[in-house]
């Protein structure tokens, strides 16, 4: 059989992220958070005085390690750099190692199935409404401690949604071939079990106990 490749996308505060770690977790295999690369291309352009393309060049894995990236701001930086193809181009590599890996490997973010790994035996696209996203995303922020308002967090998801969605390169889509997964009414715990039960009906368990 070959390899397990699961590659995942969706919006931004869909589920995706905690799915993604949950599926590497359960089969035991590595897990790329690739907004993480966008996100620290972003943080470079802004704070080193590099240009995007060039930022995306000469990332390093211990970049991704920045708590920085995890802010809002620096997803809507992430989301500018990524309608830039150089930059898109300059990242193909890495991602494509990652997902070769003889262990096979979880990917998630906007271009997984249709760009990154149009092979891949699994692809989910997972998507809940706008207004589900909005509360997801102003609970975590409040939990971090930010200072925020709901209206922000809509108007600055509604913008990124847009920009992902519009732009020319590898814009968000699904794959023909995904499984759609709309987690508005779900908690974390029945969007694991509605993916495991696609990933067995491709004939793929986990090996663990
Ligand atoms: O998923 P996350 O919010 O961390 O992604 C940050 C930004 O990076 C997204 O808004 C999107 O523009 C970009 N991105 C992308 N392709 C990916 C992953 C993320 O364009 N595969």
């Amino acid at each position: 059989m070959n390899p397990l490749v699961i590659a995942i996308d969706g919006p931004a505060a869909s589920g995706k992220g905690t799915l993604a770690k949950r599926l590497a977790d359960h089969f035991g295999l590595p897990h790329l958070d690739t907004g993480l690369l966008y996100r620290a291309v972003g943080w470079a352009t802004a704070n080193t005085g590099r240009m995007p393309a060039e930022a995306a060049a000469a990332l390093q894995t211990a970049d991704l390690d920045n708590p920085a990236l995890r802010s809002d701001e620096a997803g809507q930086a992430g989301s500018k750099v990524a309608a830039i193809p150089e930059v898109r181009a300059n990242l193909l590599k890495f991602q494509r190692e990652f997902a070769h890996q003889a262990a096979g490997a979880v990917l998630d973010g906007r271009d997984i199935g249709t760009v990154i790994c149009p092979d891949a035996p699994v692809k989910l696209f997972v998507t809940a409404s706008l207004e589900a996203r909005v509360e997801r995303r102003y609970q975590e922020l409040r939990e971090r401690g930010a200072d925020i308002i709901k209206p922000r967090v809509l108007a600055e998801m509604a913008e990124r949604d847009r920009r992902d969605s519009e732009r020319a390169a590898a814009p968000l889509k699904a794959a023909p071939d995904a499984y759609h997964l709309d987690t508005s009414d779900m908690d974390a715990d029945a969007a694991f079990a509605a993916a495991l039960a696609f990933i067995s009906s491709k004939g793929f368990r986990s090996s663990g106990p």
